[in-house]
């Protein structure tokens, strides 16, 4: 099936959402420094850069950075006066980040902080920074309840939050799972279907990275 999942993928790709000369180098720029493929694929940008445009979102938190592929898809949604906060842990991933949005020309319109996400969030929370109109949580998946935690503190009625990887191979339904970042995941679901406060699904997806999905979620009134 992996096979025709690349295939169908690039055939929506090719024609809805081909990446242009900069995405091209930006992976090309993630490959030479050895960073690791995890980015999200570009039909899966290009979805997350229609949410950014029908939410009409200005200000974006994005947690997980790496070479900056999903940022940029993201920060090319939005309007001019559009921001993105963008964190990553890895200061190699951040230079690399750094880069990639430079050569997008779109310096002014994204933030990359370096460090531990959550020490950003708790910095940010001193801050009394102004809440987000949609954040995207795609870091490490164990942290995945403290981050659902911080983006509603950092939520307003209508803030969209969306998670990565939450289907994981469909290992998310093995409650009796030894890895972390599915119980992170699991866990994820369950504060969420708890929480009157958001509204949520979860959607299965295939292609070229394979079986996973994300979650999308609304804050409500
Ligand atoms: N959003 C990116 C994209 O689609 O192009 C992919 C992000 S990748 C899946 C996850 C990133 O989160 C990695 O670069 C990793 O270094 C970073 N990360 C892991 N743990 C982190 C932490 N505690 N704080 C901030 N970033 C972290």
């Amino acid at each position: 099936m992996q096979q025709t999942w690349e295939q169908v993928d690039e055939y929506i790709t090719e024609l809805l959402c081909p990446n242009d000369p900069v995405l091209d180098d930006v992976l090309v720029a993630n490959r030479k420094a050895d960073l690791p493929e995890i980015d999200v694929t570009g039909s899966q940008g290009k979805l997350l850069q229609l949410l950014v445009q029908m939410s009409g979102a200005k200000r974006v938190l994005e947690i997980g950075t790496l070479g900056a592929y999903s940022t940029i898809w993201m920060a090319r949604g939005l309007p001019a006066d559009g921001r993105i906060i963008t964190l990553e842990l890895v200061p190699l991933h951040a230079e690399v980040a750094k880069a990639n949005i430079k050569r997008a020309g779109l310096e002014e319109k994204i933030e990359v902080r370096t460090g531990n996400a959550l020490e950003h969030l708790a910095q940010m929370a001193e801050e009394q920074i102004q809440p987000f109109d949609l954040i995207f949580i795609d870091a490490d998946k164990p942290n995945n309840p403290k981050y659902l935690e911080w983006a509603l503190r950092f939520s307003r009625p209508g803030t969209i939050i969306i998670g990565d990887n939450v289907i994981r191979g469909g290992e998310i339904i093995d409650k009796h799972s030894t890895d972390p970042r599915v119980q992170g995941v699991r866990t994820f679901y369950e504060m969420i279907a708890d929480n009157p406060k958001i509204s949520a699904t979860a959607v299965q997806t295939v292609g070229s990275k394979g079986y996973d999905g994300f979650m999308i979620g609304i804050v409500r009134e």
